[in-house]
């Protein structure tokens, strides 16, 4: 395997970094294996209408992964409610599980996080978010699935 087709993440479980393969598949491989709400977050880069997702309230201890390759994301403590009806948070859970691209769809510059391992989209980061960080990680529900901690 080169170095290309494998990213380093860091595992929660385990608290410590591992080399994974990178997730790639085809449109029709995504789609046997998301739901239609999923498929069309992450690999289409669509948005969730705002308070219409999965339910993300109440959780207490646990992580979010990624939902279409299960990549620990996000962290509760590290959610916050930000009244936009998205999930929000202000850090992911380590720097090396995301990825960022520039987005200049409907006329604004945004900067649009992805999963480091299989590239899906999962929403975008703004500068107005609370301390310690100051960012504001506006992910879409559905792009996330909930681990609740054992
Ligand atoms: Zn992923």
């Amino acid at each position: 395997m080169s170095k290309n087709d494998t990213v380093r993440i860091f595992d929660a479980a385990s608290k410590s970094y591992k080399d994974v393969a990178r997730i790639v598949k085809t449109d029709k491989e995504w789609q046997e294996i998301l739901t239609p709400q999923q498929y069309d977050i992450l690999r289409e880069h669509g948005t969730e209408a705002a308070f219409c997702g999965l339910p993300t309230k109440g959780h207490k201890h646990g992580i979010y992964q990624c939902a279409g390759c299960g990549t620990d994301l996000f962290k509760v403590g590290e959610k916050f409610e930000s009244g936009t009806g998205w999930p929000s948070f202000w850090d992911p859970i380590d720097p090396a599980n995301v990825a960022y691209t520039e987005d200049n769809s409907y006329g604004m510059i945004r900067v649009e996080v992805h999963c480091a391992r299989c590239q899906g989209h999962l929403g975008h980061v703004f500068d107005d978010g609370p301390p310690p960080t100051g960012k504001r990680y506006c992910i879409n529900s559905y792009a996330l699935k909930f681990i609740e901690d054992k």
